[in-house]
């Protein structure tokens, strides 16, 4: 039974009744501009086929019930008592229910409408694997608010409200590219979103070249505390470099040749981690024109330039992630490959010919398993389109 089908079946199980709204959100994949949203980079993701399906109707009583599935627990909160972050009988929220929550709270600032609710929710995006699992939970949510309530707002909107939600709320310092790549996504497209402006616009991927997934199985914990480390890591860099570039107001304002000038002014572990950021914006200037040129090779290279970035200067790969890109950038038919999203342990991203990528996942995940002794998931996926209500 598909997923979608699953969520409605549980619901009329848990709440004796039809659901009235069926919500997908999907997660996400970036192919470059790695740890550069929150310096007001360009970032390229692109919405997958792996989503949250949320089903829903409005609730009678004070407070929403939302049962996760996947994790078969059970949250209810009312406006009330999220703000106080706890559920409605003051008992504390379980850490996935401050996603849902944090929605509600943003919402809430807004003064828009949102009836409470009975949910059933479960998603395929593998959670804390840099697939953005929880901006497909924020956005599904926003969507399934949106519809209760009865009120409208573009995507992009919508998009910043759950970021909000994440960065004020859940306390992770992120950027706006999970939350706009599930919004926003186009089917069979990449988006390149200006982090600044919030201008973006699609790219084609040339047809016969597949986007690999392949999860090396590890999590690590913290992750969420080196994350919001390496934020404020690229914040004190900006406040230094500004003795010299009083104009500067994010990692992004600093061109590569005044960077190499002004280095020696940041202590060595500021240094690298901001070397990244502004040569990785340096490459994200390239994309549009290699991608609308069809230059997927030159493409390519820019990927392994980034996962050997991420893994030396801003170091946040691990040895399952170098171990998955090298196996990788060594098999027939990949253009590129690199660790995507956060790090830590997590996913790569590959490009690959078409005709190559079945082949490529099978000899990827062989040879992955052999040296580390995990056993990956690997999936070819394909940009999909962003969060949407879909009728049932
Ligand atoms: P990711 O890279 O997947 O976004 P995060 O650490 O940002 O990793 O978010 C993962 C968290 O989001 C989970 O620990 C959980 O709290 C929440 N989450 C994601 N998917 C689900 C789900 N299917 N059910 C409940 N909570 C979820
Ligand atoms: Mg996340």
């Amino acid at each position: 039974m598909e997923l979608a089908e699953q969520v409605i079946s549980k619901y009329i199980n848990r709440f004796k009744s039809q659901p009235q709204y069926l919500i997908r959100a999907p997660g996400r994949v970036n192919l470059l501009g790695e740890h550069v949203d929150y310096n007001a980079g360009l970032v390229l993701p692109a919405a997958i086929d792996r989503a949250t399906y949320i089903a829903c109707s409005p609730s009678a009583t004070p407070h929403s019930t939302l049962w996760a599935v996947d994790l078969n627990q059970e949250a209810f909160f009312s406006a009330e008592s999220v703000s106080a972050k706890t559920q409605a009988d003051a008992t504390p929220l379980p850490e996935w229910a401050f996603y849902p929550a944090g929605v509600l709270w943003s919402l809430r600032q807004e003064n828009l409408s949102t009836p409470a609710m009975n949910a059933v929710f479960s998603s395929n995006v593998p959670r804390g694997a840099g697939l953005s699992s929880s901006a497909a939970v924020e956005m599904g949510f926003m969507l399934a608010w949106q519809a209760l309530g009865g009120w409208e707002m573009p995507a992009l909107q919508l998009a910043l409200l759950a970021q909000k939600a994440e960065s004020q709320y859940v306390g992770v310092n992120c950027g706006i590219m999970d939350q706009f790549a599930s919004a926003c996504g186009i089917k069979d497209k990449l988006l390149l979103l200006d982090c600044r402006s919030l201008e973006w616009k699609p790219l084609t991927l040339p047809t016969d070249i597949a986007i690999v997934i392949a999860d090396t199985s590890i999590r690590r914990k913290l992750a969420a505390s080196a994350y919001n480390e390496r934020h404020q890591a690229c914040a004190e860099a900006v406040r230094l470099l500004q003795k010299s570039l009083p104009h500067i107001r994010a990692l992004r304002d600093v061109r590569v040749e005044d960077f190499n000038r002004l280095s020696d002014q940041l202590p060595v572990k500021l240094e690298r981690r901001a070397r990244h950021v502004v040569e990785e914006i340096e490459r994200m200037n390239q994309v549009e024109a290699l991608l609308s040129a069809g230059k997927i090779q030159e493409f390519g290279q820019l990927m392994n330039q980034c996962h050997a970035s991420l893994r030396d200067l801003y170091e946040v790969s691990c040895a399952e992630l170098n171990s998955m890109v090298e196996i990788a950038q060594t098999l027939k038919g990949c253009y590129g490959a690199r660790l995507t999203g956060a790090g830590f342990g997590g996913c790569t991203v590959n490009l690959v010919e078409q005709t190559h990528a079945e082949n490529f996942a099978l000899t990827l995940a062989e040879t992955y398993q052999a040296r580390t002794n995990l056993q990956p998931e690997i999936y070819i996926t394909h940009a999909a389109r962003g969060a949407e209500l879909i009728e049932i």
